[in-house]
């Protein structure tokens, strides 16, 4: 019998609901082509969590994730529950519990820029027609997110708020050790983002790397301050292969490597544990700008179930056929509004079909 594979499919909130059907239509092409047992169930995260259950992370979305292998979730968040307590709103109640819950220490954020896709960036030709392909390994359970003390008080003076970095030894040595795995099957390039010159928990972070860096003899390992990173990764996108960073400098770098590839309508991310049991999610929010307007872009959603099944289901050659697909269909010119001119461009459900078809049909050897 075939191997059954389960994906609690989790759409949240805003474009959440409409980028995840079209993922969920390529999950059936691909059970279909491929004949996989690759079988989903639907469950509420978020504010339409709140709205339908009183929690943004109800028991049952927890347990019906446990029974699965694999997490595939859309994006919370959104105005109307901006309001509610800070450990009620989706982001802090749902998504940063859910993380934490399944102890997902590790984010992996791929940005990725084919050279003749250039014109999608907004940096100059001159760099952006080099082409880049970057993986950020984000430490996402630890740091200034969820260290403690946290809070806000007040003195005769003034009133004051405090967060706390704190890394420890352990923390930074198993992140470390991702980075520099996923390093000797790329380029053997890393970056490891610190603050060494001013913050205590960046200098830890740095000597654990460079101890780490010894069993890996073969990753041609440097430092960089958060802020000369932020301009290198600007000035030569290029150069980098895999970046290292906590949880507070991943958050930025991150992005910024989305924002210069592009669109972050078109960049996955996964978050995983050392299992590889984790949640796989387009690196953008919920985009209430666009909610319901079949347009956003459906590519990071269908990105992200692409990642899911090379790391937890290890179907590493369906997972290339699924990028591949989207490549070409970004290299026919095909645009959804968010990498268009404005002018010209498709749907969201339009985008979903064209990928879909394309899996469909082509020609595969050696699945
Ligand atoms: P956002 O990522 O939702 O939107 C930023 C910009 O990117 C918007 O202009 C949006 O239209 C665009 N965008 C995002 N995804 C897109 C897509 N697939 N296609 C086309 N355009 C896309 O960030 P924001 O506006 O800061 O946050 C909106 C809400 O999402 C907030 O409530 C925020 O807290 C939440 N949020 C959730 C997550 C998550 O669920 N992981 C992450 C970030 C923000």
């Amino acid at each position: 019998m075939k191997k059954k594979y389960k994906i609690a499919i989790l759409p949240g909130d805003g474009i959440g609901p409409e980028v995840m059907k079209e993922a969920l239509k390529i999950i059936e092409v691909i059970n279909k082509r491929f004949k996989t047992n690759i079988i989903t169930k639907k469950y509420d995260i978020g504010g339409v969590a709140i709205d339908k259950h009183g929690v943004p992370l109800p028991n049952e979305t927890i347990s019906g994730c446990t029974k699965s292998n694999a997490i595939l979730l859309g994006s919370v968040g959104g105005e109307k529950w901006k309001k509610l307590p800070i450990n009620l709103q989706p982001e802090t109640g749902a998504l940063l519990k859910i993380r934490k819950h399944f102890n997902l220490f590790i984010n992996l954020r791929p940005s990725k820029l084919h050279r003749k896709l250039y014109k999608l960036s907004p940096l100059k030709k001159n760099i952006s027609s080099k082409g880049f392909d970057i993986l950020c390994v984000r430490e996402l359970i630890g740091g200034i997110y969820f260290g403690s003390p946290k809070g806000t008080k007040k003195n005769k003076e003034s009133k004051y708020s405090f967060d706390t970095e704190i890394y420890s030894e352990k923390e930074i040595t198993r992140i470390s050790h991702i980075a520099f795995k996923l390093a000797m099957k790329r380029n053997r390039k890393l970056v490891s983002v610190d603050k060494a010159n001013v913050l205590e928990s960046s200098i830890l972070w740095r000597q654990t790397v460079d101890k780490i860096s010894k069993i890996y003899p073969k990753v041609k390992v440097s430092h960089l301050y958060i802020d000369n990173a932020v301009m290198q990764i600007i000035n030569k996108p290029y150069d980098f292969d895999v970046i290292l960073c906590s949880n507070l400098f991943g958050d930025i770098i991150s992005d910024e490597c989305a924002a210069i590839s592009g669109s972050i309508g078109i960049l996955p991310s996964a978050s995983l544990n050392e299992n590889n049991f984790g949640i796989f999610e387009p690196a953008g929010g919920s985009a209430p700008d666009i909610a319901n307007k079949n347009i956003a872009n459906p590519i990071a959603q269908i990105l992200s179930l692409s990642m899911l099944l090379e790391h937890s289901f290890n179907l590493k050659n369906i997972s290339k056929i699924i990028n591949n697909s989207v490549n070409k269909v970004l290299l026919k010119g095909y645009r959804t509004f968010d990498i268009s001119d404005g002018k010209k461009y498709i749907t969201t459900k339009k985008m979903g079909d064209i990928i879909a078809n394309l899996i469909l049909k082509g020609n595969y050897e050696n699945i």
